[in-house]
């Protein structure tokens, strides 16, 4: 186990494990190329190990070349086209093969695709080391994979965790076993989101609210949020494949997190299942649900009054508030007992200070 910035590493791939991949893309790469000088493009900064001992084990001739698109977020598509094309000038009528160190998504390589369908390059080439199969959703067949691996965050031969770890020469694996996993349970205005913030803070945990996931959709105007809007507005459940595709994004989007804190998620058994799995495949699993008890007379005094500052047209009408509590007493109670199965489940006092209700489900947590 090693310690990199605050978390665990574990072993995962030997440096022989490795280069024995590393030298089949080679292989592959020669039974193809090896006439016709191809330009191998690597991407960095992840990719220069990858690069440099795939060039030790492809000893045919071929031009090396290197693109950035590292914090490619926010940048113009024409911000990486000038970045790309600086690099190699001469491409028309070549062969390009780009090296990858990892595809997971397939974000990066889409804008890679998309980029040299505008040149013209005689053919276009992905070969990456390692590749995540299972969180893969890009249209483009990678050419060349070196080994696919499992959907966990890694670090080593070229890859980093904020930076540090690309020196390793082995690659190793997010430790999971200290991660702590909350879901935060109660009915609207029980104060979930209020208390949510100040423990992440605290714990170091991810906060995910699905609530104002659709919210932020709807502002944005997203396809999910005008889908959700219409069940939202009536204070309505939005339908179970909706809101857990969601989820799992947003979990898959911190690779990295030390834990994280659900609110508003699950809100069905069905939504409570599928996180169990999906959480499972990860190698994770919820370590607490503690629900936050109030009186409805009072939830809805609390929403009310929310409603007056925050414009949330479902906190503004007693009748869309009781209809929340229904959906909440019909469909998200019975997860009480679903989690107490399982040992999970601790009730803390919902009234009083803010301040004192975190103490409460601080006791919690530090018990686990
Ligand atoms: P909240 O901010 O958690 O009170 O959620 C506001 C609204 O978003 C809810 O009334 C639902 O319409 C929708 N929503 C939030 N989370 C979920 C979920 N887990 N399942 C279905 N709908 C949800």
């Amino acid at each position: 186990m090693i310690k990199i910035h605050d978390k665990l590493f574990k072993p995962y791939l030997s440096e022989a494990q490795i280069l024995k991949a590393v030298k089949k893309i080679a292989q592959e790469i020669a039974l193809d190329y090896k006439d016709v000088t191809p330009i191998f493009v690597g991407v960095l900064n992840g990719s220069f190990m990858f690069v440099s001992d795939f060039l030790k084990e492809y000893q045919y001739p071929c031009e090396v070349s290197f693109v950035k698109l590292s914090s490619y977020q926010g940048l113009t598509s024409t911000g990486i086209v000038e970045t790309l094309l600086d690099v190699s000038e001469d491409i028309e009528g070549r062969s390009v093969i780009i090296l990858e160190d990892i595809i997971d998504t397939g974000r990066t390589l889409q804008q890679l695709v998309n980029l040299f369908s505008t040149t013209n390059v005689k053919e276009f080439k992905i070969a990456s080391l390692f590749y995540k199969s299972e969180i893969y959703n890009g249209e483009y067949t990678i050419d060349y994979v070196g080994l696919e691996i499992s959907d966990d965050f890694i670090v080593g031969y070229g890859l980093d965790y904020n930076e540090l770890g690309r020196n390793l020469r082995e690659v190793y694996q997010l430790n999971h076993t200290n991660m702590i996993n909350l879901v935060l349970f109660g009915k609207p205005g029980a104060g979930k989101g209020t208390q949510a913030g100040f423990l992440k803070e605290k714990y170091n945990l991810k906060h995910i609210s699905t609530g104002d996931v659709f919210r932020y959709n709807i502002k944005n105007g997203t396809e999910l949020g005008k889908l959700a809007k219409s069940y939202m507005d009536k204070g309505d459940l939005v339908p179970d494949e909706v809101t857990i595709d969601m989820l799992k994004d947003e979990v898959e989007k911190n690779p990295d997190a030390a834990g994280f804190i659900f609110d508003g998620f699950p809100r069905t058994t069905a939504q409570a299942q599928a996180l169990d799995n999906f959480l499972a495949s990860k190698d994770m699993k919820i370590n607490a649900t503690i629900a936050l008890e109030a009186d409805d007379n009072i939830l809805v005094a609390r929403l009310l009054e929310r409603g007056k500052d925050s414009g949330r047209s479902d906190d503004q009408d007693e009748s869309k508030i009781r209809n929340r509590f229904d959906e909440y007493n019909q469909k998200t109670a019975p997860l009480k007992d679903f989690y107490l199965e399982q040992n999970k489940f601790y009730t803390v006092n919902g009234i009083g200070e803010i301040d004192e209700i975190t103490e409460r489900l601080s006791k919690v947590i530090d018990s686990l």
